[in-house]
């Protein structure tokens, strides 16, 4: 008995060091993943929208596997409605934004869109069903009119126009020489933030996706564009699906939930006046906002 107990024993110890030395190799190969592009499953089916509702559950990502960035976050957004994340800079509210949009895959936990896990559909297909104004715009070495276009390949110019008039940009375009055929980016015309920024809500203007993300989408324009670009954003947004990652708390106050995020973790959530008599750190934003303004 005991000479069979040690020999057993001993494979045990050796078994859990290779197991522990493949984890490793395992996190290296997975850090080393976290560079390349995330593919389409080889049986990716389209996504298929109906009323567009998104769920996170426990959803948990590292970029880098030493660091978790969230640490189990569950929201529902019901069709057609609007949720709010906010939080401190660095809590992890673009990392959700990116994640819905599947620039990285998850860990664990699950994103689905109307009941389908976003990792077993076509990346196409599930870009195509949202809009993202992210809150640092890269633009395309190319015309202005292609980089609004971009939303919706095969535009025509009054729709492209109509675009950027809603996006408060078109009497900036049509300023410059070439109008709408100015090369933007790298090299061409630089524009501000604020001017990307527009671009970029004209694209998804024009694009008109069943689902919005809108990352701090007017955080780089003066307050007066804000306000004139906030109601559009409003309007396209109505009857849509909306998280939205506020910096700004008066776009929040209508949202159907609230969540407070900090270090990756949903700390606070409900509705603004639920959230006003917790009295906890949502109340002490908003009073902090309404004092700053
Ligand atoms: P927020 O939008 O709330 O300011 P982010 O979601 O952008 O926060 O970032 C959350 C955390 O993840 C931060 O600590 C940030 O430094 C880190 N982070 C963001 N992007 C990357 C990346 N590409 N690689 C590694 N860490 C990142
Ligand atoms: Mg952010």
């Amino acid at each position: 008995m005991i000479q069979l107990y040690i020999p057993l024993n001993f494979l045990g110890v050796i078994y859990r060091e290779i197991k522990q030395s493949l984890t490793d190799i395992e996190k290296m190969f997975r850090l080393l993943d976290r560079e390349r592009e995330v593919a389409d499953a080889p049986d990716a089916a389209e996504l298929a929208v109906r009323g567009g509702s998104v769920v996170f559950e426990d959803v948990r990502f590292a970029y880098d596997p030493v660091r978790p960035i969230l640490h189990g976050v569950s929201f529902e957004i019901p069709a057609g409605k609007k949720v709010a994340v906010v939080g401190p800079s660095g809590s992890g509210k673009s990392t959700l934004a990116r994640l819905l949009y599947r620039f990285y895959d998850i860990d664990a936990g699950a994103i689905r869109i109307d009941g389908q896990d976003i990792r077993t559909v076509t990346q196409s297909s599930l870009r195509k069903a949202i809009g993202i104004v992210p809150q640092d715009t890269v633009l395309f070495n190319d015309t202005v009119a292609y980089n609004i276009a971009y939303g919706r390949p095969g535009a025509s110019q009054a729709e492209v126009e109509a675009a950027a008039r809603a996006a408060h940009i078109h009497a900036f375009i049509a300023a410059t020489p070439l109008g709408y055929d100015t090369m933007v980016g790298e090299r061409g015309l630089k524009l501000s933030g604020g001017e990307k920024q527009r671009v970029a809500i004209a694209r998804t203007l024009l694009k008109n996706p069943p689902l919005l993300i809108f990352d701090e989408a007017t955080s780089a324009l003066d307050s007066t564009n804000e306000r004139a670009i906030q109601a559009e954003l409003e309007s396209v947004g109505r009857e849509k699906t909306v998280l939205v990652i506020a910096h700004r708390l008066s776009t929040v106050v209508d949202a159907h939930e609230i969540l407070v995020l900090e270090q990756g973790r949903i700390i606070e959530r409900g509705r603004h006046d639920e959230l006003l008599a917790r009295n906890g750190r949502y109340a002490e934003m908003w009073r902090l906002q309404q004092s700053g303004e």
